[in-house]
């Protein structure tokens, strides 16, 4: 079947199940994801304006790769799959566009060249392309994990395989994910010297997405693990506190309701997105992208979000409360009043943060 995403037509295969069973796998559901990934290389060329190069390291089809060549990116797309490549192929001579395709295994290849921007966009977890990623890249990794179960704690064993931290299935659970795969990767990179802070983050639809800025030096790199740390969050009344450091000092009870805490961690605790970032890509996105209305409008969901982890969920919280909900706006409204931070968050529609406490907003939000 055809395809138009942004300035490019490819060809796919009709994906049978969800993709599963394809000869080259393409998931419409992704177009946001890829939208603002043109919309961030877009921009990040004018933050950085010496960047030439982009490796599209999963490429299957090719569609991010074909994009980002039709936005003059010297662009390599690299699967292990024989189908995916000559599809890629395919993909660049349909759109008279030009860029290296390469067969191989994206770890092999990110071992051995290194590239301004790289994209890691797989199967569930990036985990196994991590390392060679951060060797692999120059200035911009973009990553994609599909596997939230593991990462919010929901398969708790795996998300502690993977991830080597301890996630929780939290009624933040987008965040907590994010949070984890952040934590992950800033580790990794530490790992080689690496600061790697993340200069724009969502989570949409079953997946995580970030794109992490690098910084060379042993010194950045550890600012960066300073940023690591605990969450820690009462199941009953809802309460969390978060506290930095690699060593977890949770308190014994939830100081609210006395009962048992749960502490997930080292996750990634400094800010996920740099408003800046988010508004310059926003500038980036373009009336012939399929997502534009959806891209512009989560793109200034993220620029506004405050900074401070982790969000709750207005609906949530009345309920435990035994209260009706309020409208979102109003709600915020009261928290500003009451002389609270507050905003709503990307994490869904009746979510929001702030930096009062669930006490405090209870009081602040009462009739
Ligand atoms: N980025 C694509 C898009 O936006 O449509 C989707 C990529 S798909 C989720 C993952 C791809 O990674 C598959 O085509 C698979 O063949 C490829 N892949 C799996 N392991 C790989 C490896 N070690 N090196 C390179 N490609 C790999």
């Amino acid at each position: 079947m055809r395809v138009s995403e942004g300035r490019v037509t490819v060809t796919v295969p009709e994906q049978p199940d969800a993709g599963k069973g394809a000869d080259v796998f393409f998931n419409p559901v992704q177009e946001l994801n890829r939208d603002i990934t043109v919309a961030a290389l877009r921009a990040y060329r004018e933050r950085t304006p010496r960047v030439s190069t982009y490796l599209d390291a999963t490429a299957a089809s090719g569609i991010r790769g074909v994009r980002a060549a039709a936005n003059d990116w010297e662009t390599t797309l690299c699967d292990i799959d024989d189908d995916a490549t000559a599809l890629c192929e395919q993909n660049l001579e349909r759109n008279d566009l030009a860029a290296s395709v390469r067969r191989s295994d994206a770890n092999v290849l990110m071992h051995s060249e290194a590239f301004d921007v790289v994209d890691v966009d797989p199967f569930g977890t990036p985990i196994p392309f991590a390392d060679a990623a951060i060797q692999g890249t120059k200035h911009l990794l973009c990553v994609t994990a599909t596997d939230t179960a593991p990462l919010c704690g929901a398969h708790f064993e795996s998300g502690v395989r993977s991830y080597g931290a301890v996630p929780r299935n939290t009624e933040f659970h987008a965040e907590m994910g994010m949070r984890v795969l952040l934590s992950a990767m800033v580790r990794t990179a530490a790992r080689y010297d690496i600061a790697a802070r993340p200069i724009l983050s969502h989570a949409t639809k079953h997946y995580a997405r970030t794109y992490l800025e690098f910084d060379h030096g042993a010194k950045v790199a550890n600012d960066c693990i300073d940023e690591l740390g605990y969450v820690h969050h009462c199941q009953h009344c809802l309460w969390r506190d978060h506290d930095f450091g690699l060593i977890a000092d949770a308190p014994e009870a939830c100081p609210v309701c006395e009962k048992h805490l749960q502490t997930a961690g080292p996750i990634w605790l400094g800010r996920t997105c740099d408003p800046a970032f988010a508004d310059a890509v926003s500038e980036q996105v373009t009336e012939e992208m399929g997502t534009a209305d959806e891209a512009t409008e989560l793109l200034a969901t993220l620029k506004a979000e405050i900074d401070t982890p982790t969000h709750y969920d207005q609906h949530r919280l009345c309920k435990r409360w035994g209260r009706g909900a309020e409208a979102m706006d109003e709600f915020i409204e009261k928290l500003h009043d009451a002389g609270y931070e507050a905003s709503r968050t990307h994490y869904g529609g009746t979510t929001f943060k702030t930096d009062a406490d669930v006490v405090e907003i209870r009081e602040a939000t009462a009739e």
